[in-house]
């Protein structure tokens, strides 16, 4: 049975950026008679923009797309991420840090995939008292590496390229790369089709799906949409929002962006149509193998 999911951030509307995302992850499950679930990852409550969790389920609804079972809230489990931390850090894989950024930056200039690759200081000094901490985890020097379905073959060592990284930071709130492990492996899903932004946080998610004994799903990048600058489609490059009048339109050019080529006769057919052919012609191994492509939307 495969499993997939859309795990959108509800930081802002629905916009071409993620809209590729969906309809790859939709086509490729939905094309193997699999379940497509949704994820709400809210977990970053001070980024999280009121009603665009709403707006982005609506527009998906207004595109067509139909997802199996309730939408699944990360706000909403705490209490699994916290199991999954502590059995790390009973492993002592997790110790406390009380540096600040500055403090990093003042302290190395060794950079990684991700920025500065932490010198793990809290690990040596004393920790700075009365002031909140965040929780790394220890990263090692074994090299990790998997074969992504688009991408090719991606071959990280997490002690070089990112070093000891967050997993529950200072204000308390779980990291992103611990909690969409948590809920990976909690909905099953045997099938991840997301943006290649993505692409390099993968093996740090691998790390940690090893450690808490979690099965590794398959992988697909699928490249991003950038704008004339080179930055990716996203709600802080104020990326347009999804006119979901327009619809089809929208489905015709996020496929044509993902390497299909709907022929020129159904470029105003109805949604449904557009869909249909999606269904009948979706093919990955067509989609562009690099992570980011201009798009003018
Ligand atoms: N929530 C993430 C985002 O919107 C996607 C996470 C994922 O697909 O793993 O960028
Ligand atoms: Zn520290």
């Amino acid at each position: 049975m495969v499993i997939g999911r859309f795990a959108p951030s509800p930081t802002g509307p629905l916009h071409f950026g993620s809209l590729v995302a969906a309809v790859a992850s939709y086509l490729e499950v939905k094309t193997h008679q699999g379940r497509w679930l949704l994820r709400m990852e809210d977990v970053d409550k001070p980024r999280e923009i009121k009603g665009a969790a709403d707006a982005i389920l609506h527009s998906l609804e207004k595109l067509g797309f139909e997802w199996d079972g309730e939408v699944l809230y990360q706000s909403q489990r705490n209490g699994l991420y916290e199991e999954a931390f502590n059995s790390l850090k009973n492993k002592q894989l997790i110790y406390p840090c009380t540096c600040t950024r500055k403090e990093i930056a003042d302290t190395t200039n060794q950079f990684g995939i991700d920025g500065i690759i932490y010198p793990g200081t809290c690990l040596s000094h004393p920790l700075k008292p009365n002031v909140a901490n965040a929780w790394r985890i220890k990263t090692n020097a074994l090299e990790i590496s998997f074969v992504d379905a688009i991408q090719g073959e991606i071959k990280q060592t997490l002690s070089q390229n990112v070093g000891d990284f967050i997993l529950k930071r200072a204000d308390g709130l779980f990291a992103y790369q611990l909690a969409v492990v948590v809920d990976d492996a909690a909905q099953g899903i045997t099938h991840i089709v997301r943006g290649a932004d993505l692409l390099d946080s993968t093996p740090r998610q691998i790390y940690l799906q090893q450690l808490l004994g979690f099965s590794t799903p398959h992988y697909a990048h699928v490249p991003v949409a950038s704008n004339a600058t080179g930055e990716k489609l996203s709600k802080q490059t104020l990326a347009k929002p999804i006119e979901t009048s327009v619809a089809n339109h929208h489905l015709h050019d996020a496929l044509c962006f993902l390497g299909q080529k709907p022929p020129a006769a159904i470029k105003n057919a109805t949604l449904n149509e557009m869909w249909r052919w999606a269904f009948l012609y979706w093919n990955l191994e067509a989609v562009p193998k690099t992570r980011q492509i201009l798009a003018d939307h």
